[in-house]
């Protein structure tokens, strides 16, 4: 119960109350960093560094909110299992209409409120635009910057290639046993 008030209390700063805004452009900052993946039991990102810059466009009868995340995430590369800071850079947009009809459904880039809703919740939003980003295949190299595996851990797990070749013959080796089960958590 105390968790949940906490994650309540986190996600609280992610919402921008637009009822008392003037129409026109609004800017807010977001800061997205450790706290805010500890509020979601299934993020694939736990950790991280991010900004949101959001500018909202407020209409007669819409809002037009356009995202700007930057900064990295931390993530576990999948071949050597070292942690490393993926850089991140994206920008979104999404159109917020109103409604008063409840049963208004929901599409990827329109998302709709209550005519007596006045406030946007961006938290969620936020949480899908990181996490489907993380690549499939996890890996040093993505960071972007010639980064590669670290040499003393590859030796350690065997080398690169032996874990990338032969992936259907059945293999025994108790590493690639640790491997698959990290993969597949
Ligand atoms: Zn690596």
């Amino acid at each position: 119960m105390h968790a949940r008030i906490q994650i309540v209390k986190q996600l609280k700063y992610y919402r921008i109350p637009f009822s008392g805004l003037t129409t026109g452009k609004h800017n807010f900052e977001f800061e997205v960093g450790d706290k805010f993946f500890d509020c979601f039991e299934h993020s694939l990102v736990k950790q991280g560094k991010l900004q949101a810059d959001v500018e909202l466009q407020k209409r007669e009868n819409m809002l037009i909110v356009n995202f700007h995340v930057y900064g990295t995430v931390r993530l576990t590369c999948d071949v050597c299992l070292t942690a490393f800071d993926a850089p991140q850079d994206f920008e979104e947009r999404i159109l917020v209409k109103f409604t008063e009809d409840e049963w208004g459904q929901d599409t990827e880039e329109v998302l709709t409120l209550s005519k007596t809703d006045y406030e946007l919740d961006i938290a969620d939003l936020l949480y899908e635009y990181i996490n489907v980003r993380v690549p499939y295949y996890k890996k040093c190299s993505e960071q972007g910057t010639n980064a590669s595996c670290d040499p003393e851990m590859l030796a350690k797990l065997g080398s690169s290639a032996d874990l990338e070749s032969d992936t259907d013959e059945e293999d025994t080796d108790p590493r690639w046993d640790i491997l698959k089960k990290i993969k597949n958590n």
